[in-house]
């Protein structure tokens, strides 16, 4: 789990009006990734999602639950409805 530093309030996209809180967390890298979008790359090529927990190498998608990268990306983008949700 990659550590929690605070969260940035940043404007919707695609003309939605108000903002929303986006994580911010440290890469083990040492640099910070805004996790604004379902999935974040760090600079380092260490994947985030919504949430801020750290996802595994891309290569080993699916390898151990049969899930394909298609089918993490989907729950990624139900867990930011249910957030988007609270807020
Ligand atoms: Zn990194």
């Amino acid at each position: 789990m990659a550590e929690f530093i605070r969260y940035e309030e940043v404007s919707r996209s695609g003309g939605r009006a108000g903002k929303r809180r986006v994580k911010v967390v440290r890469c083990d890298c040492g640099e910070e990734v805004w996790c604004e979008s379902f999935t974040n790359t760090c600079e380092c090529g260490a994947d985030f999602n919504a949430s801020g927990s750290k996802l595994a190498d891309r290569s080993v998608w699916g390898e151990e639950t049969g899930e394909s990268a298609s089918d993490v990306l989907v729950s990624d983008e139900r867990l930011l409805h249910l957030l988007e949700d609270g807020w």
